[in-house]
C-alpha cells in the first residue's frame, strides 16, 4: 500500500488542483491519504413509505407515480419545475429548482422514487427539490450503506465518495500474514476491507472490514513497541544523579501541599532518576490533577545535577504557558535554572542563537513543541525528556531522543484515562505512575445538558460570572461555515453573535487552529492575564491551558465530541477556587446523544466516563464518536476494541518468542511488512 503514498490524489479522474486544495485542508495528499479517511457514519437508504403514512416535516422517501406533466416557470432568474406525483390515491406537489432538464427525464405515468422533507403549506402537501432516483438506483442504495465523510468547506460527500471509488480499485497488496493468523482472526483481504470500510453492501461486511483494519493497527504497532522494549530495558544510564536539596526546598516553598498522589509518584520518580537505569516512566492523571507541578519538580532535580532538560508539549501555547510559569517560578524562588522558549514562532535568527546557547549549555531547561526540540537540536548533556499531554502513544517520539545514543531518561505524562491492563499494553515499554487524587480545595464543576433554546441563559449566566471578574469559553466544533449536512456553529460566526448578544463591555475574542501560531499566542495571553473575558473557540484549547480564572465553559454541539474529549475541555475550568460551570448544548433530536452527553453530567471522574461510554456504545456506533482526533489509532478504538487489543497482544508475544527476528519462512513476508511499514512508529534500521 505504501506505493499508493507516491500516487498524487490530482491523477483521480475529477480532481484537479482546486479540488485537491480542498482535499489538502483534510490532510489528503495522495491516493493512500485518501484511503485511510475513514467514513464518519454510514446513511441506510430506507424503504419508501405511503404518503398516508409519511409525518410532516420529516425526511422520507416516496415511490410517485407522476400524474399528468410538468412544467416549466420563470421566476425572475430562477426556473421552477413543477410536478405532481401520486400514489395510491393521495397526492404531492413536486418543486424543482433550476433544473428544467427534468422535463425530459420524469415521464408521465412511470414511477420513481423521491427523497426530500414533508411540508404542509395549509393544507397542501409539498416537496421541495427532492432527490429522485430510479426504482433500480434506490434498490442498491437501500441495500448498502452510504459512506458519510469528515468534510471541510465546498468538499462535499458526492466529491470524497466519488474519488474514493476510483482509490479502492488502485489497491494491489500481497498478503503479508501467514495463514494461521488468518484463520484464527478471521481476516479478510486487505483490499477487501478498504472496499468493504468504505462501501459496505451490508452491515456485517462493514464490520469484518474494520475487524481487519483495527487488527492490522494493533498488530503492527504492538510488534514496534515490543521490539523497541526488549531494546531499551533498563539500561545503565549516562545520566545518574543524586539527591539535592533545590527540588524539596521548592517543594516547601510552594504556596500549597502536594497531594498525597503527587506526593507518591514524585517519590517514584526521584527514585528512577537516582537508580544508575534509565528511567521510562508515564505519569497518568486525570485533568487537573496536578501534574505540571511534578514535571517542574524532575527539571529542578535534572538541573541541579548539572544536566539539561526539556519539556515538550503537543501544542505552541501549552509550551508558552509552561515556560512562563517556570520563569515566574524560577524568579520567584531563585531556582538556579535558565530555561528557553523553542517555537514555530521564534525567528530564524533568534533560533540559530538559541541552538547555540543550548549546545553550551547557557540554557539548561528547554521548553518548546515536539517537533522543534528533537529537530535539529545538539544539546551538552540532555538528561531528562519530558512529554506533556501525551494523548498519543508517540513510540516514535519517545524514540528519537534514545536514537542520538545518549539515552536520555523519560517520563511521559497524559491525561488520557486508561485502565491499567490497557495502559501495560500500549505502553508496554514503560513503568507506570497514577496520579488519582485532585487537590483538595477543588469544588466539582456543575454541569448542565440542555438544547438550544437555553442559549440566551447561557448568554445571561455567562455575563453574569463576567461581572463577577470572571472568565468564560465558548467551544464551537468549526471554524467557519461547513459544508456538512446538519449546520454546526463556528467559531467566526459564533464570534459576532456573541458580540451582539452581550453587552459592549465585555471582550469577545476567538482563537482557532488555522491561525497564525503569533496570533494564537497573542490571543492566549490576552485571555491568560485577563484582557479577555470570552473566548469562542475550537478544541485547540483542549490540550492541557491552565486559566484558573476561567468559570464557565459552554460547549455547542456537543454531541459531535466524544466523551473523553469533552472531558479533556471541560478540564479547561474547575482549576481555580471559585465554582465552575459547564453548560453542554446538546443540538441533536435523538435520545442516544441526550443519554451519552448525561453521563458528563454526572460525573467529573475520567476514568468512569471512558467506561460508562463503553457501556452505551453499541456495535453500530463505530465512527463518529471517536476518542479524540488525534489517536495514533485512525479507526481502532483502544476502549471499545479492548479485546481485541488484548489478544493482539497475546499473539504478537507467541509470534516473537517463536522467532524474534521474523526471519523463519513462515514470517518473512511479515518481517519485510513490518521494515516498510513501522518506520511510521519507529526508526526500524536502529534496531
Ligand atoms: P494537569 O494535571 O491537568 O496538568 P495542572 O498541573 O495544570 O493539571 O494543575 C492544575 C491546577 O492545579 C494548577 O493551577 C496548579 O497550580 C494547581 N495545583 C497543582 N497541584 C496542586 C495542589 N497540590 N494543591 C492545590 N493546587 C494545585
Ligand atoms: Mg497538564
Amino acid at each position: 500500500m505504501n506505493d499508493l503514498k507516491n500516487i498524487p490524489i490530482t491523477s483521480l479522474k475529477g480532481i484537479g488542483e482546486k479540488t485537491a486544495k480542498l482535499f489538502a485542508k483534510l490532510n489528503i495528499h495522495n491516493v493512500y491519504d485518501l484511503l485511510h479517511h475513514f467514513p464518519r457514519d454510514y446513511v441506510t437508504y430506507e424503504s419508501p413509505v405511503l404518503l398516508s403514512d409519511a409525518k410532516e416535516d420529516s425526511i422520507v422517501t416516496l415511490k410517485l407515480t407522476i400524474a399528468g406533466s410538468l412544467r416549466n416557470k420563470k421566476v425572475r432568474n430562477l426556473t421552477i419545475t413543477n410536478a405532481m406525483g401520486r400514489d395510491n390515491g393521495a397526492a404531492i406537489s413536486l418543486t424543482f429548482f433550476n433544473s428544467p432538464f427534468l422535463l425530459n427525464i420524469l415521464k408521465p405515468g412511470s414511477t420513481y422514487l423521491f427523497r426530500g422533507k414533508i411540508i404542509n403549506e395549509s393544507g397542501r402537501l409539498v416537496m421541495e427539490q427532492p432527490k429522485v432516483y430510479t426504482q433500480e438506483e434506490y434498490q442498491k442504495l437501500m441495500n448498502g450503506l452510504q459512506p458519510s465523510y469528515p468534510l471541510t468547506a465546498h468538499l462535499t460527500n458526492h466529491m470524497v465518495s466519488k474519488a474514493m471509488k476510483q482509490a479502492v480499485l488502485s489497491i494491489t497488496e500481497e498478503e503479508y500474514l501467514p495463514d494461521n493468523i488468518l484463520s484464527e482472526y478471521a481476516l479478510i483481504s486487505k483490499k477487501q476491507a478498504f472496499m468493504d470500510i468504505h462501501f459496505p453492501t451490508c452491515y456485517e461486511d462493514m464490520l469484518k472490514a474494520r475487524n481487519r483494519l483495527c487488527f492490522d493497527e494493533f498488530f503492527v504497532f504492538l510488534l514496534a513497541i515490543r521490539l523497541l522494549k526488549d531494546k531499551s530495558e533498563a539500561q545503565d544510564t549516562i545520566y545518574p544523579m543524586i539527591e539535592t536539596a533545590q527540588a524539596s526546598r521548592f517543594m516547601e516553598q510552594l504556596p500549597y501541599k502536594l497531594t498525597g498522589a503527587q506526593q507518591k509518584v514524585w517519590e517514584e520518580v526521584k527514585e528512577d532518576l537516582t537508580s544508575g537505569k534509565t528511567m521510562n516512566r508515564l505519569i497518568q492523571g486525570d485533568v487537573g490533577s496536578g501534574k505540571t507541578i511534578l514535571a517542574f519538580l524532575a527539571l529542578i532535580m535534572t538541573v541541579s545535577n548539572g544536566y539539561q532538560g526539556a519539556l515538550m508539549a503537543p501544542t505552541e501555547i501549552l509550551a508558552t504557558q509552561h515556560f512562563e510559569q517556570l520563569m515566574d517560578f524560577a524568579n520567584k524562588y531563585h531556582l538556579p535554572l535558565k530555561p528557553v522558549l523553542l517555537t514555530g514562532s521564534v525567528s530564524a535568527k533568534n533560533k540559530r542563537e538559541i541552538y547555540a546557547k543550548i549546545e553550551a549549555g547557557d540554557f539548561n531547561v528547554i521548553i518548546g513543541t515536539h517537533a522543534l526540540i528533537q529537530e535539529k537540536v545538539n544539546y551538552k548533556n540532555l538528561a531528562l525528556v519530558i512529554t506533556d499531554e501525551q494523548h498519543r502513544f508517540g513510540v516514535k517520539q519517545r524514540e528519537s531522543f534514545s536514537r542520538k545514543g545518549q539515552a536520555s531518561h523519560i517520563l511521559v505524562m497524559s491525561a488520557t484515562p486508561i485502565p491499567r491492563s490497557l495502559a501495560i499494553i500500549l505502553y508496554g515499554d514503560m513503568h507506570l505512575s497514577v496520579v488519582d487524587e485532585l487537590p483538595a480545595n477543588r469544588l466539582p464543576i456543575k454541569n448542565c445538558v440542555v438544547g438550544k433554546n437555553y442559549r440566551p441563559k447561557a448568554y445571561e449566566f455567562i455575563e453574569k460570572e463576567v461581572a463577577k471578574g470572571h472568565q468564560a469559553y465558548v467551544i464551537c466544533p468549526m471554524v467557519d461555515e461547513n459544508d456538512e449536512d446538519s449546520p454546526l456553529e463556528n467559531v467566526i460566526d459564533y464570534t459576532l453573535t456573541l458580540k451582539n448578544e452581550l453587552p459592549d463591555k465585555i471582550r469577545v475574542s476567538y482563537l482557532h487552529g488555522k491561525m497564525k501560531p503569533i496570533e494564537k499566542n497573542k490571543v492566549m495571553e490576552d485571555f491568560a492575564s485577563g484582557n479577555i473575558d470570552v473566548l469562542v473557540s475550537t478544541t485547540v484549547i483542549e490540550v492541557g491551558i491552565n486559566v484558573p480564572n476561567a468559570t464557565v465553559m459552554m460547549i455547542e454541539n456537543a454531541q459531535r465530541f466524544g466523551l473523553a474529549q469533552l472531558h479533556q475541555l471541560r478540564g479547561r475550568i474547575g482549576r481555580g477556587n471559585a465554582q465552575s460551570y459547564c453548560i453542554f448544548i446538546n443540538t441533536a433530536e435523538n435520545d442516544s446523544s441526550k443519554e451519552r452527553l448525561d453521563i458528563l453530567n454526572h460525573s467529573n471522574d475520567g476514568f468512569f466516563i471512558a467506561q460508562e461510554d463503553l457501556k452505551l456504545r453499541g456495535p453500530g456506533d463505530l465512527f463518529g464518536i471517536r476518542q479524540s482526533g488525534d489517536m495514533e489509532f485512525r479507526i481502532a478504538d483502544i476502549y471499545q476494541d479492548s479485546k481485541l487489543l488484548k489478544k493482539v497482544s497475546k499473539t504478537v508475544d507467541e509470534i516473537l518468542l517463536e522467532d524474534e527476528h521474523l526471519q523463519s519462512p513462515k514470517y518473512s513476508r511479515l518481517g519485510t511488512y513490518l521494515t516498510q511499514n513501522m518506520a511510521k512508529f519507529i526508526d526500524f534500521t536502529s534496531i
